[in-house]
């Protein structure tokens, strides 16, 4: 008998095991630490977070920075802490639950340096030299050059954490020098790090306190934990850490930890939005520095496509594909791989809503996964979601990412669904906004749901139907979801006015629901008023510039697109409308539109100036379609239905994450027996009192 030649899968080099220190993982999926507004605030909504990534098959789960010391206080963010025994519980806590879902734990353990301004504990910020703290928005103060006997403290600090994180039943755990969040980053970097002692000057010299570290930690761990490093290749900035540096570490330490987790200069360089950067886009600056070390190597790249993730790996450029947003918009991706269920990935947008959480420090959230972040407080999952109650049929009225998610869990739980839409095509918003100038990724919001839907017999859609109430009283539903979206505003109002703004008769006056159905302005001139401060101003300039227009964009705050700054994308908005040739005119607002030009007021001083323009398109606020709610509910209050309920931009314009997590709560709370709204509607954990 000849043997059958084996093929081997095009993914299965994605399930291959990886040596990491006393540890084999069970494939190459690893989720590298993340930030997730929880912290040490809520350890069992974060416990039980971690828990489900490694059941949806992330062989290694990490927890995000863990600041080891009270030198090391990152007030007001709540990121977790192992500052002494009384931060073991919760953090055991994480470590147990990844290990229930079977993953192997890793603990990120960082004393950030410069950049802790320590408000909460009132100690002195500790850097390599004399320079002010780098979140300048947090206090206008200075840390303090460190002496060799604050090295000495915290080298015994950086020890007495890695003792704690073995006793907490870590498998894996970092020195960390990466994003600008730590000293060993700052001492690395000759922009931070100018000293003439035995810190400071030649490169030998300032990857020493790195060595001593990495050095003190596998004496710790003594080989019951694998040490891993997360480490800065490119700081992308003047006078920052270079490609000649990281490859001169890696050729002095790259044998020290079992582990190099690689990382950009900045969490903003490393969580480039996709507006910004297309998947892999670190490529460039981890390709080749595999082969300085033996020993395995782990990146991230915003992977989601299961072939870009094998190239990675094939190229020789990473051992273990790294993710953060990834592992959040589908915690099961590894699993989907492995079972082929590809079309069922829910692929991160590269929005940066999670990030958002973060740095509001509320609870994570994620545009394409509406469970996450309400694991624990609700008892969500990405995955699974209970069945039916009874044998109600619904109806959904408005395809929408809030339409759409509602219709998707209801059907996974078996209820009979119509999904009914006014138009053609499904996705709402997010179809016409994902043809906006580097928006495409967004349509996957529609994409994943369409999959989904397709996928449930039970799940009906039609489309080019639009609904009335008597339509839906003639058809027989009982049970109504209405997520018909918003309309934007046209009159000026939204944060600046809080009623019309005076517009002459003959002003040309567009919205971006104009520009969505395919409505330019006439002219040459056009002034972009946005009073929303979220992407829409910018883009809606960018896509207008691009057209040919003379584009002045007017926003009443002190950058365009002032609110991005949650998502890492202010900066860069900035620069790409100076490129397209879009003027910004900041701290403005429009206070009348005329035929042939504005007039603006100074938010400050209110001094009065006009502008010239052909047209003005208002970025500004929003009404929910919230009519065929209205008429239903009346009904239902007459007994004609049973129930209905507004959901998405239809009961309160917001993010596309809000309708989507609107239409999930929706269907969650389907057929169930709600307490009263007197009560929280999901679980606290509140501090015990000292
Ligand atoms: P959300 O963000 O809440 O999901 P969107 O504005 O993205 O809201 O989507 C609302 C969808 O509802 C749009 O595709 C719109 O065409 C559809 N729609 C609005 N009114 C009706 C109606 N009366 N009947 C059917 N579909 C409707
Ligand atoms: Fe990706 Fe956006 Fe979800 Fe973050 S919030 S994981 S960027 S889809």
């Amino acid at each position: 008998m000849t043997e059958q030649p084996t093929v081997a899968a095009p993914y299965d080099i994605l399930f291959e095991p990886v040596q990491i220190g006393p540890f084999t993982t069970k494939n190459r999926f690893y989720q590298v630490p993340h930030c997730n507004g929880m912290g040490y605030r809520d350890p069992s909504a974060q416990a039980a977070m971690r828990k489900i990534k490694a059941e949806g098959g992330w062989s290694v789960v990490c927890t995000e920075q863990v600041e080891i010391h009270a030198t090391s206080d990152i007030a007001p963010f709540i990121e977790l802490r192992i500052w002494d025994d009384q931060d073991l519980p919760a953090l055991k806590r994480i470590a147990d639950a990844i290990h229930e879902g079977g993953g192997l734990a890793g603990i990120e353990l960082a004393h950030n340096g410069m950049n802790a301004p320590n408000q909460l504990s009132r100690e002195t910020p500790l850097g390599p030299g004399h320079l002010p703290v780098a979140p300048d928005t947090i206090a206008p103060i200075q840390a303090r050059a460190m002496t060799t006997q604050d090295i000495a403290d915290l080298r015994r600090w950086h020890r007495n954490a890695v003792r704690r994180s073995i006793e907490a039943g870590y498998d894996i755990v970092y020195v960390y020098g990466a994003h600008g969040y730590s000293g060993v980053h700052h001492f690395l970097s000759r922009r931070y790090n100018q000293r003439t002692d035995e810190y400071g000057g030649s490169l030998l010299n300032r990857m020493r306190l790195l060595r001593e570290l990495l050095e003190d930690t596998i004496e710790e761990c003594d080989g019951k934990a694998a040490v891993a490093c997360r480490i800065t290749v490119e700081e992308e900035l003047e006078g920052g850490i270079t490609r000649e540096d990281i490859e001169g570490v890696l050729r002095e330490l790259g044998e020290l930890p079992d582990l190099w987790d690689f990382a950009m200069g900045s969490w903003e360089g490393d969580s480039v939005t996709s507006r910004f950067g297309l998947e892999g886009s670190q490529e460039e600056f981890v390709a080749g520095l595999k082969k300085l070390t033996t020993k395995p190597v782990v990146g991230v790249g915003r992977f989601t496509s299961p072939d870009a993730m094998v190239r990675q790996i094939k190229a020789g450029i990473l051992d273990l594909i790294g993710a953060a947003r990834p592992s959040i918009a589908d915690p099961f991706l590894p699993n989907k791989i492995r079972d082929g269920r590809l079309s069922l990935i829910r692929e991160c947008i590269g929005c940066n809503i999670c990030v958002s959480g973060d740095l509001t420090m509320s609870p994570i959230r994620c545009t394409q996964n509406p469970s996450m972040g309400e694991e624990w407080r609700r008892g969500w999952h990405p995955e699974k979601i209970r069945a039916k109650e009874s044998d109600a049929q619904v109806l959904v009225v408005g395809a929408g990412p809030s339409g759409l998610e509602a219709a998707r869990a209801l059907g996974v739980r078996g209820y009979d669904v119509a999904l009914i839409e006014a138009r053609r095509d499904l996705g709402g918003r997010v179809h016409q906004e994902s043809r906006l100038p580097g928006l495409s990724a967004w349509g996957r919001v529609q994409e994943y749901r369409e999959a989904a839907i397709a996928e449930l017999p039970n799940v009906e859609v039609f489309r080019e139907s639009p609904m009335t109430a008597d339509d839906i009283i003639e058809f027989g539903f009982q049970h109504v979801l209405v997520a018909t979206g918003a309309t934007w505003r046209t009159d000026g109002v939204a944060r600046f006015h809080t009623t019309p703004l005076p517009i002459a008769k003959g002003a040309q006056v567009l919205g971006p629901d104009d520009l969505f159905a395919g409505r330019l302005p006439e002219g040459k001139k056009v002034v972009v008023y946005d009073d929303d401060h979220y992407y829409l101003g910018g883009v809606v300039s960018e896509l207008l510039a691009q057209k040919g227009y003379d584009v002045s964009i007017v926003t009443t705050e002190s950058q365009v697109s002032a609110w991005t700054t949650n998502t890492f994308e202010v900066n860069r908005i900035q620069r790409r409308l100076i490129e397209n040739g879009v003027t910004r005119i900041t701290d403005h607002a429009v206070t009348a539109v005329g035929v042939g030009g504005v007039e603006l007021k100074d938010v400050y001083a209110g001094a009065v100036r006009e502008l010239e323009c052909d047209a003005v398109v208002m970025v500004t606020a929003r009404l929910p379609r919230e009519e065929l709610y209205l008429e239903l509910d009346a009904l239902r209050e007459r007994g004609e239905l049973e129930s209905v309920r507004g959901i998405g931009d239809s009961w309160a314009p917001g993010t596309i994450a809000a309708a989507v997590w609107s239409g999930r709560r929706a269907a969650e709370e389907f057929d169930a027996d709600l307490p009263s709204n007197d009560e929280v509607p999901f679980r606290r954990e509140v501090t015990q009192l000292a």
